[in-house]
């Protein structure tokens, strides 16, 4: 056996374990029985020791020491192998269990407050998670920029400089977009009953429409939607409102997106560090196409409009064209993930700019709240009237998970571009999005990024995809030519 073939067979098993440990997560959010709770989070730090244990194994040095890559899938293996290794190596045991712990413990402590509309409840923890991330990413920079090795966690290659000078370029005809969607005449509302057997009805036609595997998957609910697993086993959830049956809806075709991504990836990378989407960023490119370039496209909206007479009967809608209007209304409103297309990328600037200063320590986690209330006004031109609806609303600052919510803006953006080429590559998308049909979309998608995996870095995953460097163009050219018409 060569060192490479050891050193995969002992990966093979960390990529095992690791599955293992996200299907534990998965029940926790979908099956697991609430007095569980307890008993779960030691089973869950128990694998997360194995798993660091193994990470961090000098055996793996010397392998990669020894070990020459042959061919493009052994040199991403060994470059994700030994990217891993090194940043879990400069990060000592006793921070990195400090922050597990800690962070568990924040996420019940945030919904706590959230019920509560109590910011200061949740602002002792918060400056807790904010140090213990500042630590981390100062052991994992080595004299560079601190918030910069947080964010190449999720996005590898990215710099908040990169970043900054994309936001700058989206800003302003985001703004102005926005504007002129507001002015418009209100979009038509859904009127009806929406029952809850008659919306997973709806949810799984539209899985089975964007080519959702079910012998290697399956849709449960939870009360976030997410999607976990890859390879062979890749489960999403959804979730249902009476009153709005499109959150139902889009959440399923977005995560069929996530989920399309893994289960296209080539067998062959299975349980091996390229078997993965290659970051969250292109990760959710995939689930924001599905979701919102076809999805939310005026082709498909046509065909959803049927399925949902089907099975609603008359839901208040006189037409397709009032239908895709109803889809796509932009309305003000507090909530990132209820927002639309066109206000979505504010919000995560928002964010960015203040996670940033947090990390930093130009802002004073006392302080988070006023600074929240301030740029949200300035932003979106009205005042936060309770913490649920400013910077309560999210769970990822609680869950550590901070450089991460650039990477909603960067599959945006992706998106944008993957949508333009694939218009060029399907003339006519349209025709077959109206018959609910997007077997060729999703081939291409397969083709071009799917069944790489991680073959590449985010920025060349694209490129190769695209034929050209990623630009913010594409999006606000859809983004416009769509919301102008509106
Ligand atoms: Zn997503």
């Amino acid at each position: 056996m060569s060192d490479y073939d050891e050193l995969m067979k002992f990966q093979r098993e960390t990529e095992a374990l690791a599955q293992i440990a996200g299907r534990l997560g998965w029940d926790q959010e979908t099956m697991m029985p609430p007095g569980a709770a307890e008993q779960r989070s030691e089973e869950m730090a128990a694998m997360e020791g194995v798993m660091h244990q193994r990470r961090t194994d000098p055996q793996l040095g010397d392998w990669l020491a020894r070990c020459e890559a042959t061919d493009a899938a052994s040199k991403a293996n060994l470059r994700l192998i030994r990217r891993r290794f090194e940043r879990s190596l400069r990060v000592p045991a006793r921070l990195a269990a400090e922050i597990a712990r800690v962070t568990s413990v924040a996420q019940s402590i945030w919904a706590a407050a959230r019920r509560a509309e109590d910011v200061t409840a949740f602002l002792p923890t918060l400056a807790n998670v904010i140090a213990l991330r500042r630590e981390e990413g100062a052991a994992l920079a080595a004299g560079g920029d601190v918030y910069d090795a947080l964010l190449d966690e999720y996005e590898p290659g990215a710099t908040s400089a990169s970043i900054s000078d994309l936001f700058s370029a989206l800003r302003p005809r985001l703004v102005a977009l926005r504007a002129a969607a507001l002015a418009a005449a209100p979009a038509p509302r859904l009127r009806g009953q929406f029952d809850e057997a008659g919306q997973l009805a709806v949810s799984r036609r539209l899985a089975e429409a964007f080519g959702y595997d079910f012998n290697r998957g399956r849709i449960d609910k939870a009360v976030h939607p997410f999607s976990s697993g890859s390879g062979a086993d890749v489960r999403i959830t959804t979730r249902t409102n009476l009153a709005d049956p499109f959150n139902c809806f889009y959440s399923t075709v977005h995560e069929v997106g996530h989920a399309a991504y893994e289960q296209g990836i080539a067998p062959e990378h299975a349980l091996t560090p390229v078997g993965q989407g290659v970051s969250m960023g292109v990760h959710e490119s995939q689930s924001r196409i599905y979701e919102n370039q076809l999805g939310r496209s005026r082709a498909f909206t046509g065909w959803l409009f049927g399925r949902m007479r089907d099975q609603f009967g008359d839901i208040g809608i006189r037409d397709e064209d009032d239908f895709y209007r109803a889809v796509n209304a932009v309305t003000n409103g507090y909530i990132r993930t209820e927002s639309d297309e066109v206000q979505y990328n504010l919000h995560v600037m928002l964010r960015f700019d203040l996670e940033r200063a947090l990390i930093r320590g130009d802002l004073k986690v006392n302080d988070l709240e006023a600074a929240w209330n301030d740029r949200f006004l300035a932003d979106f031109g009205f005042a936060v009237d309770r913490a649920s609806n400013g910077c309560l609303q999210d769970v990822h600052w609680a869950a550590g998970l901070i450089g991460y919510f650039p990477t909603y803006t960067l599959g945006n953006v992706y998106a944008g571009c993957l949508h333009k080429a694939l218009r060029a590559a399907i003339p006519d998308l349209d025709t077959q999005l109206a018959r609910g049909d997007t077997s060729q979309a999703t081939a291409w998608l397969r083709d071009k990024v799917h069944r790489h995996g991680g073959l590449s870095e985010p920025a060349a995953t694209i490129q190769r995809a695209t034929g050209g460097a990623v630009s913010e163009a594409p999006l606000l050219d859809y983004l416009e030519a769509k919301f102008r018409s509106l």
